[in-house]
């Protein structure tokens, strides 16, 4: 089972990606780990123990079950999903015999089976517990280029290459805030309001060349604003891979 985020040892990795990135550098980092995961699990992932005693506890989440499911390879998933789901009839059959075999009096689900057939599907602590494996990547590997990112930020060695890269989009913003230095922070927020006001430019020149009389003006950058408008708000999760 290699769930883990490698790959990222040192400055120089950090440095590549965030000046290569066309979107938010820890989007950008993600999506590439993630898309090597799907890669991974259907070469060799897919039938070892680990994974599917994984999957039994907690599942994909149905984002990841259907990028999951519309690989070529799909196929291969009948042999984890044989052992998930005769795991999942063996709960339902213990919650369903106890259920027929109490008193009528007793009404509400019997904790033990019932834990047992969505226990672990449902949070143990909400810091920690067992999710879809690939939300659970994709948490750790923004966090691992982001506290790499900031630590770059912090020392200075990145101020430079940040503030020439699209900058963090405002869920990675979000969270960088709470964990990095006020010096740090006037960078952040200082390249995210110039990114909105260029982007902001770009949707109103959208808009004016809309109208008839500007309409045989050349086209540039403001086709797209829309798109980056969204990236830098939502967050960018590449889904194909
Ligand atoms: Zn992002
Ligand atoms: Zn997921």
């Amino acid at each position: 089972m290699h769930w883990g985020v490698k790959g990222l040892g040192n400055i120089e990795e950090i440095k590549a990606y965030l000046s290569e990135a066309p979107y938010c550098p820890v989007c950008y980092y993600t999506n590439i780990i993630m898309d090597k995961q799907y890669r991974w699990l259907f070469r060799q992932n897919y039938h070892s123990e680990p994974f599917i005693n994984q999957l039994s506890e907690g599942g994909f989440c149905s984002v990841h079950s259907w990028q999951v499911g519309k690989s070529p390879q799909a196929y291969d998933m009948t042999y984890p999903y044989s052992t998930v789901l005769n795991n999942y009839a063996y709960q339902i059959y213990g919650l369903l015999n106890e259920i027929k075999r109490r008193t009528k009096k007793k009404t509400g689900l019997l904790s033990y089976f019932y834990s047992r057939l969505f226990g672990n599907r449902q949070p143990k602590d909400k810091s920690n517990f067992l999710q879809c494996p690939f939300c659970d990547l994709q948490k750790r590997s923004d966090l691992y280029y982001l506290t790499r990112l900031l630590r770059g930020l912090d020392s200075g060695k990145l101020i430079k290459l940040y503030n020439n890269s699209p900058g963090l989009c405002r869920i990675h913003l979000y969270q960088a805030l709470k964990k990095c230095s006020d010096k740090t922070r006037v960078i952040l927020l200082g390249k995210a309001l110039e990114t909105v006001e260029e982007v902001l430019k770009d949707l109103e020149e959208y808009k004016r060349k809309r109208d008839y009389r500007y309409k045989d003006e050349p086209k540039g950058s403001e086709q797209t604003a829309w798109q980056t408008a969204m990236q830098m708000y939502d967050g960018y999760r590449k889904y194909d891979s």
